[in-house]
């Protein structure tokens, strides 16, 4: 076992009495080049991969995944709780996408400049007219955290919930086997097996997938990925069929586009989705949630289709509005958490994660959040409505913005949160170049995985489903996993 005490913000290892990694940092050139060189090795042996920039639509060539040459530390108690945590969450979430009215009020003034939303809430509205009664749910959610570098008690606080597309799981897992070897090859005084928590996303994304599947009930129905034309990580897609493959050999899964949705598509007189001839039992969205993914009105088409539909979508239209940031917003508010789950423990671990957040919209409270923000906007961070990353608004420029826009009606389309200052620890980049990595304070980026499934009644599964680690350097407000700014990482259980 590894034991720490936390220091401003950091970790502080009991026996070493050294800021630290589970491995006395930094290394030495002739030690870290040979780790960094055995790490990549071991990442492609265990399928930690990706496609390239240059061949996005092959698989011929691969790539080392960019990851941390070791683990991020995180308190064993708050992984277990935040494990627990996620069930409640999956509860919430799915709570709240049944509740069309609180939705509907909720984004009503986002919509006023945020077309996106305002599109998926015209989708919501007409379907609702239409009897969608009994479809099933499928939910594949992500909660995020930082840890609270700001007292010593570390605590995770939420940054967001992901209810679309919330994937990277199951191409992580791949990086657990990797991270316990290094720890190992660098004289990690830990017991690995104890420390690095297994990741079971494949497993019970996959079991999530076959019993959403079973409640629609046509054996020859397929479940479809819907996947952009290139895709750089469609191995994390693939684990996922894969897996369910591994469960039942017969469901049938197909790969399409949103294109091929929209274009070749069509509901029948019982409103069953037929793609290429195939009834569908399943639409998984792995693309469709920003708005460059609608080049035209075919995928529109295709998202309206599928809503219409029997079909069960992962996520239906309405979950995927609860995971806008502004119902995020909104939930954060005294008593909302309560408005959906009444057992106070739930409610009490829920609401403990969670950090201010305020609306922005036009009125007094709006008014309020916007002098507070530009007073100090060094301590927050300005929101839109989006997903994907690399959208938000961070220190003076968020006073730039708000002064820009605090007459108009685009004020409603963003919302603000306290900013978290996460705790910091030492780490080296593992990415594709010729250098040898330079020891850099990171920050570290912890999201649990959840599933829910339900009959269109009753909710027949609820699981914590894996986790997921990205670690960037300390100061990068914002950077993606597919070019090498943020990096995959693993959680290293330590007492505290
Ligand atoms: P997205 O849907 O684009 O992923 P997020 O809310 O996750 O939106 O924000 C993107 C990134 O911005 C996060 O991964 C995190 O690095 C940073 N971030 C978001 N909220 C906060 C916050 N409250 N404090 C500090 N950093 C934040
Ligand atoms: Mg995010």
């Amino acid at each position: 076992m590894a034991y720490y005490i936390p220091l401003n913000g950091r970790f502080l290892n009991k026996e070493t009495m050294e800021l630290d990694s589970p491995v006395k940092l930094p290394l030495p050139d002739s030690l870290l080049s040979d780790a960094n060189n055995q790490s990549k090795d071991c990442a492609v042996l265990h399928g930690f991969v990706f496609r390239t920039i240059e061949n996005p639509t092959s698989s011929d060539i691969v790539m080392c995944g960019p990851h941390a040459l070791l683990p991020a530390p995180i308190p064993r108690k708050y992984f277990h709780q935040l494990a627990q945590v996620q069930i409640y969450i999956n509860e919430l979430l799915y709570l709240i996408s049944k509740d069309y009215d609180f939705i509907r009020e909720t984004l009503k003034s986002a919509t006023v400049s945020d077309n996106f939303t305002g599109r998926l809430l015209k989708i919501l509205e007409t379907t609702l007219k239409e009897d969608i009664a009994g479809t099933g749910v499928l939910a594949l959610l992500r909660s995020d955290y930082f840890l609270d570098g700001s007292t010593d008690e570390m605590l995770p606080k939420m940054v967001e919930i992901n209810t679309i597309a919330s994937g990277a799981g199951a191409i992580q897992s791949n990086l657990t086997p990797v991270h316990k070897y290094t720890t190992q090859l660098l004289g990690g005084r830990c017991d690995v097996e104890k420390s690095l928590p297994t990741n079971n996303n494949i497993e019970k994304y996959s079991n999530a997938f076959v019993k959403a599947w079973e409640i629609y009930g046509t054996p020859k129905a397929a479940i479809i990925f819907v996947v952009s034309r290139t895709e750089r990580n469609i191995f994390d897609q693939r684990l996922i069929e894969f897996g369910i493959k591994k469960i039942n050999w017969d469901i049938p899964i197909k790969r399409v586009t949103l294109l091929d949705i929209g274009s070749k598509g069509k509901l029948s007189d019982d409103r069953r989705l037929i793609v290429d001839s195939t009834e569908v039992a399943i639409v998984y969205y792995r693309d469709g949630y920003i708005p460059s993914h609608f080049t035209s009105e075919m995928e529109w088409n295709a998202v309206f289709m599928a809503a219409r539909s029997r079909a069960i979508c992962c996520p239906n239209v309405s979950l995927h509005l609860a995971g806008t940031k502004k119902v995020q917003q909104v939930i954060a508010k005294p008593g909302m958490v309560e408005r959906f789950i009444s057992n106070p423990d739930k409610v009490k671990a829920i609401r403990a994660t969670f950090t201010g957040q305020y609306s922005l919209d036009i009125g007094a409270e709006g008014d309020e959040a916007i002098a507070m923000a530009i007073n100090s906007p060094e301590n927050f961070v300005m929101k839109p409505n989006k997903e994907g990353g690399g959208n938000n608004i961070y220190g003076v420029d968020i006073r730039t913005k708000l002064l820009e826009i605090q007459n108009t009606s685009e004020r409603n389309a963003y919302i603000l949160m306290d900013r978290i200052f996460p705790v910091t620890v030492p780490g080296y980049k593992v990415v594709s170049s010729p250098e040898l990595p330079k020891l850099q304070n990171m920050v570290s980026e912890f999201g649990m995985f959840g599933a829910l499934v339900s009959d269109g009644n009753d909710v027949v599964l609820n699981e914590f489903a894996g986790h997921l680690v990205r670690t960037k350097p300390n100061g990068v407000d914002e950077g993606g996993i597919m070019v090498g700014v943020s990096i995959s990482d693993t959680p290293f259980l330590v007492e505290f």
